[in-house]
């Protein structure tokens, strides 16, 4: 089963989302369970978390049809002292909200080395912030997203990924999301179906599909291998339509949050709509 949503706005609180969802046909979602460009936000309320349960009740979200995403201000593996336990703490306080929610699993994009360290030390040290951030929380996975490399990030080889997974402690709470953006943008070669094949064939050899928790689906601005991280609306980017056509007749994309990252909302409910009249009957 294919659990297809986009990334929704949360706004006037966070029990929006899923109705948000809902409301274009979504059967997963992703969201920011705090403004992503504040470093803090003010604790939930109660009535915010049992109106978020009672909506995802309602409307048929389980945990694992929820993808909450991490702000884009958080870098785990920051070099300078003082701003990764910034870094540290305010992906605590993300996991902890995921926790308050009953959801089981956070994505967040692994971090940046700044040009002030080498990438191994960076990759030590992110892994290093998901073990502190585990031991204090329990039931929410870290999910490593995989990046398009842009500037210094991190995470753009499966390679490093799974460096990192390494270093984790708790393997039954570490995962990865792969972007299909970032993907194709980093260089891997997943628009035909020989490259689809071989891609995840790699990702298979490397990290393993039993660590998989998610995928965002995004169709890219930028050419194959440009490590620049521009998404696009399906099947309008330099992707096309054909990779995403294969995701959702792949069994090895069953029962995950699927989520769309597009740049214009009001072509989510079309996009999922499209995903979904895709899937051949068998
Ligand atoms: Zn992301
Ligand atoms: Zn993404």
């Amino acid at each position: 089963m294919k659990y297809v949503g986009a990334h929704v706005s949360a706004s006037g609180g966070v029990e929006n989302a899923p109705l948000n969802a809902h409301k274009i046909g979504a059967r997963a979602f992703g969201l920011f369970t705090k403004n992503q460009k504040r470093w803090v936000a003010k604790p939930f309320e109660e009535k915010n978390i049992q109106a978020f349960k009672e909506n995802c009740e309602k409307y048929g979200y389980k945990a694992f049809q929820v993808l909450p995403h991490d702000s884009y201000l958080i870098n785990l593996g920051h070099p300078v002292k003082e701003a990764l336990q910034k870094s540290r703490d305010a992906f605590l306080d993300e996991m902890q909200r995921c926790e308050q929610l009953g959801l089981d699993r956070l994505n967040f994009h692994p971090g940046s080395h700044l040009n002030q360290t080498d990438e191994e030390t960076c990759l030590k040290t992110i892994a290093e912030s998901v073990n502190i951030c585990l031991d204090k929380t329990s039931g929410v996975t870290a999910v490593i997203e995989n990046t398009a490399g842009q500037g210094t990030n991190l995470g753009y080889a499966f390679e490093q990924i799974k460096y990192i997974i390494d270093h984790v402690e708790d393997k039954e709470r570490v995962g990865v999301c792969i972007d299909t953006a970032h993907a194709y943008s980093a260089g891997y070669e997943i628009k035909s179906a020989e490259g689809f094949e071989n891609t995840f064939e790699t990702f298979d050899r490397i990290i393993g599909f039993s660590f998989l928790r998610g995928m965002h689906l995004n169709d890219s601005k930028k050419a194959h291998g440009s490590r620049v991280d521009r998404h696009d609306l399906i099947g309008i980017g330099t992707l096309g339509n054909e990779v995403f056509v294969r995701l959702m007749n792949d069994p090895r994309f069953d029962n995950i949050p699927m989520i769309l990252e597009t740049p214009d909302e009001n072509k989510w409910e079309e996009e999922i709509a499209f995903l979904y009249s895709s899937v051949r009957p068998g």
